[in-house]
């Protein structure tokens, strides 16, 4: 499965990052764009709060995604995007270059393409 760091350009409260898992990328970034699929992502979308992919592993470790919202602050230490150093990747997890994906990675490009399945 795939796990993901979405990158907040600007911050909710405090928050300014999502960590989760898929198996079907695409469809799940359509779901968050479009405010489904989590409580957090629903309220950035009333906000009108806009986010990138940050970081993308893929990894066949279940607990994956619960290890990383623990050890790396909700995924934030494994951002690409606002890390100065070099992001920590968790074990298990082998990092994926986003930018060989074929589809938008910004809440705002992914609903101008359509969120309908
Ligand atoms: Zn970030």
């Amino acid at each position: 499965m795939y796990i993901y760091v979405l990158h907040f350009t600007t911050k909710l409260h405090h928050a300014g990052h999502y960590t989760g898992s898929t198996t079907n990328l695409l469809e799940r970034l359509r779901d968050h764009a479009a405010g489904r699929g989590s409580r957090l992502c629903q309220v950035l979308k009333q906000r009108h709060v806009e986010w990138t992919l940050g970081t993308l592993y893929y990894t066949k470790d279940r607990r994956a995604e619960s290890k990383l919202k623990k050890i790396y602050k909700n995924g934030s230490r494994c951002c690409n995007i606002c890390t100065n150093d070099t992001p920590h990747i968790p074990e298990d997890c082998i990092e994926l270059p986003i930018h060989d994906l074929k589809h938008p990675i910004t809440s705002q490009e992914l609903r101008e393409h359509g969120l309908h399945r």
